[in-house]
């Protein structure tokens, strides 16, 4: 036996270091089915922190058609899509996907995948591919979520591809460095809806200028299907753009209320992404009763009890914008369900979320690497199914924390 095990030493080491920056993450176990009250242990928390926008999450009906897909599918699909996993669930599930986008993409055409991070992984690695060595180059949003970041390092080290930063909320750089871009192939990445901020990416003229330099533009509207637009299709239908160049991400765990993504684009796209994609090509298919279960989610977006839910969110977004006053901290302008409260230090925001965890809520401190060092924050996220009484009494225990926090300096 030896006495030394470096490896497990390290991993102490590191975590102590992660402890010691008040950077250590912690997993909270629920009890209870994911909607505005969560069972922690023996505690029931009103939780403003899910991604379940519409509340649909626990849906009756969406309930009832796992049931159903479970029974006309059983509960695994035995294989990638390409060996013997694809299930009608699946094809007529993209029909349905590309259906939502086709105003927006001419020909369109759609790939489920089971995860917003393998969808966006196999976009822009895909997509890279479309062009020789060294031959493309990808423009990502500074502020890009995680997903899109790894897609676009892997792209990188895969083909080579020239990779630029740039700040969604001013494009004259990303103009003037497209400006002299002589590469084949040139991908521009942007959130839809900026995941910790809230605020919604100018496709309009990101569009523009994607047109105007030969370039593709894919959005990740991870945070906006289901959400904007009348029919809750997201940031395309609420632009109203229109064009061959648009690569949209959609994902469905979040206001779809299930799980899976998927990609849509022109044709050719699709069908090169389906050749070359590694992850669609070498992962197991997602359950098809979970294909047959967001046929059923798809249905409740576009109709009225979606046109409902999204007033409801307008509704409770309007309140927030309205009631709010801080002394000293501030709210963004986001226009979306996600409501973040920059505190700046990591000391800040534990200490605003444990004294919410007091006050009941479960609204946890995002810190860095999600966000920018000195940016830390709460992201409190609104759901369909919290009640305007619900909003209020959180307006008046975030007043009151904030009190306690800025007496104590
Ligand atoms: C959540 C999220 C993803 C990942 O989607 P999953 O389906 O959860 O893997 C991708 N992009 C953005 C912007 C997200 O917020």
């Amino acid at each position: 036996m030896s006495a030394n095990f470096k490896a497990r030493d390290m991993a102490e080491q590191q975590i102590a270091d992660l402890d010691a920056q008040l950077l250590r993450r912690k997993l909270r176990t629920t009890e209870s089915p994911c909607d505005t009250k969560a069972s922690v242990g023996e505690r029931e928390l009103k939780a403003f922190c899910s991604n379940d926008y519409l509340g649909l999450a626990n849906h009756p009906k969406l309930v009832a058609a796992l049931t159903e897909g479970a029974k006309l599918y059983g509960v695994g699909s035995g294989a990638s899509h390409l060996i013997s996993g694809h299930s009608i669930a699946h094809d007529l599930l993209e029909k349905k996907l590309a259906a939502c986008e086709e105003k927006h993409i001419p020909n369109a055409r759609a790939l489920f995948f089971s995860t917003g991070y393998l969808a966006n992984i196999n976009a822009i690695t895909g997509l890279a591919r479309l062009a020789e060595q060294g031959q493309a180059s990808i423009y990502s949003a500074k502020l890009n979520h995680a997903s899109l970041i790894d897609g676009v390092r892997l792209a990188s080290s895969q083909t080579k591809a020239k990779v630029t930063l740039f700040d969604h909320q001013k494009l004259v750089s990303l103009e003037e460095s497209l400006k002299q871009d002589i590469h084949s192939l040139k991908l521009i990445v942007v959130d839809g809806v900026f995941s910790m901020d809230g605020d919604i990416a100018p496709v309009e003229k990101l569009l523009h200028i994607a047109e105007q330099y030969d370039a593709l533009l894919m959005v990740d509207d991870a945070h906006g299907f289901g959400v904007l637009g009348d029919q809750g299709h997201g940031i395309l239908e609420q632009a109203g753009v229109h064009s061959e160049r648009i690569i949209y991400v959609g994902t469905l765990g979040k206001a779809a209320g299930v799980s899976g993504a998927f990609i849509c684009a022109t044709a050719p796209f699709i069908e090169w992404l389906i050749q070359k994609g590694r992850p669609y090509i070498y992962s197991t298919a997602t359950p098809p009763a979970i294909a047959h279960t967001l046929l059923s989610s798809l249905e409740l977006i576009k109709g009225d009890e979606g046109i409902a839910r999204r007033k409801k969110l307008n509704e409770l977004i309007q309140i927030w914008h309205d009631e709010m006053t801080f002394q000293i901290w501030e709210k963004t302008p986001s226009s979306t369900p996600i409501q973040p409260v920059i505190l700046g230090s990591n000391a800040n925001a534990l200490a605003a979320a444990r004294l919410l965890d007091e006050a009941g809520y479960w609204i946890p401190a995002i810190r860095p690497p999600t966000v920018p060092v000195g940016s830390s924050r709460l992201r409190i996220t609104f759901s369909a199914n919290h009640s305007a009484d619900d909003l209020r009494e959180l307006i008046q225990t975030l007043k009151m924390i904030e009190k306690t926090i800025e007496s104590q300096g």
